[in-house]
């Protein structure tokens, strides 16, 4: 007997999660010195199949573990750190995520690393600067024309460039390397200081009112602890003070600290709104840095040398050695959730990664996701109230428009256009919000009834108006030139129907000539520093106009619009999509809250055919928390999320016949396996059948037991993807926010 384990003791393996499709991760060889050097998160290149790839360590096995039987196994080709670069916590989150979320557990882990980390560069590689020793060379490199070059570069700067910058200009390390070996360049190592700077105050705090310093102390007495908040209070009621003085008390115990917030766009405003509070490194993750920059930024958080992580979704994956708070702010928005691959919630993932940390956790927004009512309704989040904006202000007025009996001009009621010309004339600033970019989202001939429709998709086309007058479907990309005549009855009779911003863009310039109006949407945003430059506009007291979709609405102060109107949110009322109306609900207080944060009253104006619908009735007559009440009441009636636990599965083929084929058989397993714990809806087509020339169809599961749910799903998913057609697409989406 004893043999066994005299032989299996000699091999020393570690377990790695590689970089491909595929739900395992894979054990790997390696010597004994190897493996006493070997750390748990640091990084090893291997080869898998024919590729080589940089792997992350995830386990190192004992003698005594089994080996796979399956696998012949490989020695790893080289070890690429010498310490861990992920710790524990985060390896933890990384395979929490890959199970929840029925995701390859070695792309999860990948994301927890910046671009060139996983390139498998050296993690000293922003300190390595290359140096020309022999200036006189040029002989002894020519035979290799990348080298010459190299070599060339290098020369233009005799005390040296750093290897990012030389990588950057296309000289690889490798050749660097060759180089190298000849003696005639040479590798200086700049010290990197990964050294924390002790945190000061640059500014004093604000006077906290009451229902701010009660949130303060609460949140304080739990501040050792997992404790889970949400700060639910109205736009300008202070929220942000909150959080710079909880994270005050934080920052001076040497922790740090991780905010979230869901776009790009808002960094810039709350990273200066930090800086102007505390003295010590701040650093933002997200994906518009470049490689070099994004590689510091993640270096100072995974050293502790940064205080304060300033990120966008993915930054939750970040290693932190001494992680003592997270914030996520306007955490009802969708952006935290990743619609496409690994389609994982920054909310849910950044709450298991406190408890995980046993730090605690703080969502705020002035309107709360129904998810975390029910949360907190269930006692597993602190629901604390802001009702006070700063300053005395009031929430603005909505008043409500009935589109069917108003009198307008270009879709815009008389009594909206006469606000207008009042603001404009107090010199104040306007607000339309329209969420629907584009001249026109309906061509169509007034003669047949032909209408211009994607021919891959179940979409009509919009028409677009400039650079050039086209047809652009907003769901495939397809573009197709405008038809000069109807193609079905040849009579010059099309028409746009419906506005989209750059027709009332249009519209408003006629309304109003002598006054500047501002579009701000994908298509007029799209030009790197264009964002920046409107938003310089808008800080000046000038009176304008300010036209947009939902870029708008989003966290921005605008402290001179005094009226918000809101053209056309019925499409929203009418969806298929339960959480539709929680969106538009969402949507509506969000672009209100934009009016009246200066010193003057704000009012909103809102357009709709549906004046009667019940649920805006309930959001406007009384507020955000009564619909949001009402609405979670509904869905416990009706049994929806988050009243029951959900996953969606998206299939896709050429054929919708083989969709249905293929799902009926595959629900029908899951049926014989979980019987009545799981409710399977469908197979059904999905609201739009077609998309790019392919049909969708989908299946959802529903389930009161979150534990039951993932355990049958598990299995069954792994048999879907074993049975799975070729030519057929297959997406699991766990807790879906959006039934397209
Ligand atoms: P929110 O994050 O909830 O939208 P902010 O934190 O941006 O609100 O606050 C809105 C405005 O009110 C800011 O200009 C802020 O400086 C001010 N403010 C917040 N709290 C106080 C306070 N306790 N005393 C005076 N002004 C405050
Ligand atoms: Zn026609
Ligand atoms: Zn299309």
């Amino acid at each position: 007997m004893t043999n066994i384990t005299e032989l299996s003791q000699a091999i020393y393996r570690v377990r790695v999660a590689v970089p491909v499709h595929l739900y395992d991760c894979f054990d790997y060889q390696v010597s004994a010195e190897e493996y006493s050097q070997i750390k748990m998160g640091s990084r090893v290149a291997v080869s898998f199949g024919r590729q080589n790839v940089v792997g992350i360590v995830t386990e190192k096995l004992s003698a005594e573990s089994p080996i796979d039987p399956r696998f012949k196994l490989k020695n790893i080709t080289e070890l690429l750190d010498d310490q861990p670069l992920i710790n524990d916590t985060v390896l933890k989150l990384a395979t929490w995520s890959a199970q929840y979320y029925q995701f390859p557990i070695g792309e999860v882990m990948h994301i927890t690393l910046p671009t060139l980390l996983r390139q498998g560069k050296p993690y000293n590689l922003l300190a390595r600067t290359w140096k020309v020793l022999d200036l006189d060379a040029e002989p002894r490199v020519k035979r290799s024309l990348k080298q010459l070059e190299a070599y060339k570069i290098l020369k233009l700067h005799p005390q040296g460039t750093l290897e990012t910058i030389l990588n950057l200009s296309g000289v690889e390390t490798a050749t660097l390397k060759a180089i190298e070996k000849k003696g005639l360049i040479q590798c200086q190592l700049e010290a990197q200081n990964f050294e924390p700077e002790p945190v000061q105050l640059a500014q004093m705090p604000l006077t906290a009112n009451d229902e701010q310093k009660k949130a303060i102390q609460r949140i304080l007495k739990d501040q050792k602890n997992y404790h889970a908040f949400l700060l639910d209070g109205l736009t300008g009621s202070g929220k942000t003070e909150v959080y710079l003085q909880v994270m005050h008390e934080v920052l001076k115990q040497g922790k740090q600290v991780l905010v979230l917030v869901p776009e790009i766009g808002l960094t810039p405003q709350t990273i200066s709104r930090f800086q102007s509070r505390f003295h010590c490194n701040i650093v933002l993750m997200h994906s518009g840095l470049n490689d070099a920059k994004r590689l510091q930024a993640w270096q100072y958080a995974q050293t502790g040398k940064a205080s304060i992580i300033l990120g966008t979704r993915s930054a939750i994956y970040t290693p932190m050695p001494n992680l003592g708070l997270i914030i996520l702010d306007e955490e009802h928005d969708l952006s935290f959730k990743q619609q496409e691959g690994f389609r994982y919630h920054a909310r849910d993932v950044a709450m298991y990664r406190a408890f995980l940390e046993k730090c605690p956790i703080i969502l705020g927004s002035a309107t709360p996701s129904i998810d975390s009512f029910h949360l907190a309704e269930q006692g597993k989040l602190t629901r604390m109230e802001l009702n006070h904006r700063a300053g005395g202000a009031s929430m603005p007025k909505i008043h409500l428009i009935d589109l069917k009996i108003a009198k307008k001009q270009h879709g815009i009621s008389e009594a909206l256009i006469k606000e207008v010309q009042t603001r404009l004339d107090n010199k104040e600033q306007v607000l339309i919000f329209l969420n629907r970019r584009g001249y026109a989202p309906v061509l169509i001939c007034e003669s047949c009834a032909w209408q211009a429709n994607c021919p891959h998709c179940d979409a009509h086309f919009t028409l677009h108006k400039k650079p050039y007058e086209h047809l652009h479907c907003h769901h495939c990309g397809t573009i197709n030139r405008l038809p000069d005549a109807c193609p079905q009855c040849h009579q010059n009779t099309l028409k746009p129907i419906g506005m989209g911003t750059a027709k009332v863009e249009e519209s408003l310039n006629e309304l109003f000539p002598e006054h500047k109006i501002i579009r701000v949407d994908r298509d007029s945003t799209s030009r790197v520093g264009s964002w920046q430059k409107i938003y310089d506009q808008i800080h000046k007291s000038e009176p304008m106009i300010l036209l947009g979709t939902q870029m708008l609405a989003k966290g921005h102060h605008f402290p001179y619009v005094t009226l918000v109107a809101i053209l056309d949110i019925d499409s929203g009322l009418l969806s298929v999509d339960f959480r539709a109306t929680e969106r538009t609900a969402q949507l509506i207080i969000q672009v209100a809250g934009r009016a009246g944060r200066g010193e003057k009253k704000g009012e909103v104006y809102l357009q709709t055919l549906r004046p009667d619908h019940p649920l805006l009735n309930t959001l406007i007559q009384k507020d955000y928390r009564a619909f949001a009440k009402e609405t979670l009441k509904d869905r416990q009636m009706a049994l929806l999320p988050p009243c029951r636990y959900a996953v969606l599965l998206r299939c896709e083929s050429k054929n919708q016949e083989d969709n249905q084929k293929f799902l009926t058989e595959m629900t029908e397993l899951l049926r014989q396996h979980a019987g009545d714990l799981i409710d399977i809806w469908g197979p059904i087509p999905a609201p739009m059948e077609r998309k790019a020339g392919r049909y969708q169809a989908h299946v959802v599961l529903l389930s009161l037991e979150r534990a039951k749910l993932h355990f049958y799903l598990r299995e069954w998913w792994q048999q879907v993807l074993h049975y799975k057609p070729s030519g057929m697409k297959l997406t699991i989406d766990v807790d879906p926010q959006e039934l397209s």
